[in-house]
């Protein structure tokens, strides 16, 4: 297999889960995968060798960001986000679309591009979608994310129909901006919760042409099944032959749900916020670590699990941790929440291989953990 080149290992026999493998230019990545989120070139309290030993194959970092601090010349300097985080396998950035249009403050949208304000300082920033790409090609990512228009949720029909039209036109000049040849440059989809949207902008992204597609627009705000409802025609419309991702999504039940529609990639900041509350996520649902119930407790956190904090330490001592506060506490956390998604993902994989997601789904279902999440 050659660069990005998308090779579909299986199809499951009763749902639309697939399994697939990819190829970038930090190797390659096998499907359903779950992306740890490291949105300042960091995966928040845990370190490069963490994420390796718990499997992460590929993290994401965020353009916003890294754009407003420490500025992408300072990354390209240092080599690229690679060397600059210590980070070897494969990265993707997003575009920052989403960031500009739901934290900034005034944001001025016309079609040439998109002024907005730093979050830090309330500097003045201007984008075109060709500086968008300029800024993620000196970033270096594996994986770039055309820069798209993220309508709020709710938004009046003409609004989301206008984010359509004008992120199809975008993608259009992504693509013509976008020169680096070890990188690859996905798609990405919109339409908010309107069917007729949804297909119009997958006719017109796919119509432009790209290695990949990210599904965004979704868990902004909407109710979880109106959105899988959404979802569904809307992977089965996307390429059989090129990897499909949901943006923004890592909650356990709609991950796997996703998975059964078809969606390869996941990305999520909620196991590592998660954690940092003193949540943990199990298969019988989610652990609240403040309660006091846990301080005589000397088992593992999740008996099951074989991440390296639950095969070294007590829910007694984690409970400890995040009572007084100790960092340690949010770290250990976010590695175990991390390694149940990332392991989660990668159960899927088996049981699609297997040729039964369909009862790996149900069992999740019906299991104790389908309700909590
Ligand atoms: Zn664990």
């Amino acid at each position: 297999m050659s660069l990005f080149d998308f090779h579909l290992d299986a199809v499951d026999r009763d749902t639309a889960a697939r399994a697939a493998t990819f190829v970038t230019a930090h190797g390659s990545v096998r499907t359903p995968v779950f992306m740890p989120v490291g949105t300042r070139a960091t995966v928040k309290g845990v370190t490069p060798a963490q994420l390796r030993e718990i499997d992460a194959q590929i993290v994401l970092a965020n353009t916003y960001h890294l754009f407003l601090r420490p500025g992408s010349e300072i990354v390209s300097e240092a080599g690229g986000l690679h060397s600059f985080m210590g980070w070897d396998r494969p990265i993707l950035t997003d575009s920052g679309g989403f960031q500009v249009f739901s934290l900034a403050d005034t944001v001025k949208l016309h079609d040439g591009g998109v002024e907005f304000r730093s979050i830090i300082d309330g500097a003045k920033h201007f984008w075109t979608p060709e500086d968008n790409m300029a800024v993620q090609q000196a970033l270096g990512a594996d994986i770039a994310m055309v820069l798209d228009v993220c309508p709020p949720y709710p938004a009046e029909e003409s609004v989301v129909a206008e984010a359509v039209r004008r992120s199809a036109e975008w993608a259009a000049r992504c693509k013509a901006a976008h020169t680096r040849e070890d990188q690859a440059l996905f798609g990405i989809v919109q339409g908010g919760v309107f069917d007729h949207l949804r297909r119009e902008s997958v006719a017109r992204t796919v119509e432009v042409g790209f290695p990949g597609y990210g599904i965004g627009g979704y868990s902004v705000g909407e109710p979880h099944e109106l959105m899988l409802e959404s979802l569904e025609p809307v992977a089965a419309a996307l390429p059989t032959d090129r990897p499909r991702y949901l943006m923004g999504v890592g909650n356990p039940t709609t991950m796997l749900r996703a998975i059964a529609l078809g969606v390869d990639m996941f990305d999520c900041v909620l196991p590592t916020r998660t954690a940092r509350t003193g949540t943990a996520f199990s298969s019988t649902g989610r652990m609240n670590l403040r309660n006091a119930k846990y301080a005589r407790d000397f088992g593992p956190l999740d008996p099951s699990c074989g991440c390296p904090t639950c095969t070294t330490c007590s829910r007694a001592y984690l409970r400890h941790l995040v009572t007084v506060k100790e960092m340690l506490g949010s770290t250990l956390l976010s590695i175990h929440n991390l390694h149940f998604l990332i392991d989660l993902a990668g159960k899927a994989r088996e049981s699609v291989l297997a040729g039964t997601y369909g009862a790996f789904l149900s069992a999740w279902m019906d299991g104790p953990g389908a309700d909590d999440y």
